[in-house]
């Protein structure tokens, strides 16, 4: 029986350690996992200047750190591993199994997925074979690598307009590619993007291929309106174009919506009593730093009650 972890939290982003400092606060034996560095999407984040106590702007990496040197001084197990397989388990007790790459199978009585979410492809001829190559999802990590080029960057929401402006202090010139007639990024950011002398905006437009033999050399792109086709010379190219939840291991054991999102109720409960989920990988409205926190305070506390109410203790 002490071998069974209260809870498992699947993911080291802000709605992870967030949810890690509540259930270490709480004593629950609690155990994060996560495949790569605590921080999730947050470490791939210039500057973050919407979170709540930083006047001065803190970069996403700082943030990141700090949360997660927070939940380690409460005491909170991070693991460098990768939950393969989930299984939901009634015989001794109602619990879950789980399996790791490292070759690990931990039991918990409860489970918090925290697994967040990956950038969306544009899924056209040259991507895959150029990415790595001029081909980059994160303007914070690959930006400086296109000092002084002139960049593509792609989508119309908070991420693409965020990282345009962040790529302006370090290339040529930035064309913003976007699908339609409006952005859909927040109005501050907009200002900012337009008045920036270094951006373009190519309005109504898809890239319909990425061009370079071992380097991306630059793009097609067609006018949607027009359905005129040209081509842009440019160094590398960044996509920001949404993103697609990691909740692959989850599905067939809680309910998911049509993109794969997670349901999940006011108290981070999902279909699956006993699992409960917070941050990018849940559906919902507003996918920010600051409603991920909060997703994962709420999730720690209902595993907690969760929990107590399995083990016989008296909730109130
Ligand atoms: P998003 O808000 O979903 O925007 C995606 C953008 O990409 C949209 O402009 C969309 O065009 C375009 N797009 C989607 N599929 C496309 C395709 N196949 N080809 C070309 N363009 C395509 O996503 P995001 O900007 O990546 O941000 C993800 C989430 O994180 C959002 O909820 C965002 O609010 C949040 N976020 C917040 C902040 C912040 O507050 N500072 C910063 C970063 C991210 P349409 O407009 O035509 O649909």
């Amino acid at each position: 029986m002490s071998n069974i972890y209260d809870s498992i939290i699947i993911g080291g982003g802000p709605a992870g350690l967030s949810a890690g400092i509540y259930t270490s606060r709480a004593r629950l034996k609690t155990v994060l996992l996560e495949k790569l560095m605590p921080g999730g999407q947050a470490l791939l984040t210039d500057v973050i200047e919407n979170y709540p106590g930083f006047e001065k702007e803190i970069s996403g990496p700082e943030l990141a750190g700090r949360m997660a040197s927070q939940a380690k001084k409460l005491g909170l197990d991070i693991l460098t591993d990768e939950v393969t397989h989930i299984k939901h388990v009634h015989e001794g007790g109602h619990k879950f199994v789980l399996k790791t790459s490292s070759g690990k199978t931990l039991e918990s009585f409860s489970i918090i997925a925290a697994s967040g979410a990956h950038w969306n492809k544009l899924s056209v001829p040259g991507e895959e074979k150029l990415t790595g190559k001029g081909i980059s999802y994160c303007a914070t990590c690959d930006g400086p690598l296109a000092k002084g080029k002139d960049v593509i960057v792609v989508g119309g929401g908070d991420k693409a307009v965020e990282e345009a402006i962040f790529l302006t202090k370090l290339v040529n010139k930035v064309t913003l590619v976007h699908r339609r007639d409006r952005l859909r990024a927040l109005k501050g950011l907009q200002e900012r993007l337009f008045t920036n002398p270094k951006v373009e905006v190519a309005w109504d437009s898809v890239i319909t291929g990425i061009l370079g033999k071992k380097l991306v050399e630059g793009v097609k792109i067609q006018n949607k309106k027009t359905k005129k086709t040209s081509e842009i010379k440019c160094g590398a190219i960044f996509i920001f174009i949404g993103i697609s939840p990691n909740s692959d291991i989850l599905k067939g054991i809680v309910n998911v919506d049509e993109k794969g999102f997670i349901i999940a109720d006011e108290d981070m409960a999902t279909s699956m009593p006993g699992i409960f989920a917070a941050g990018d990988v849940v559906k919902k409205s507003l996918y920010q730093i600051s409603t991920a926190v909060g997703e994962g305070a709420t999730a720690a506390f209902s595993a907690q009650k969760y929990v107590e109410e399995l083990k016989g203790l008296t909730y109130k």
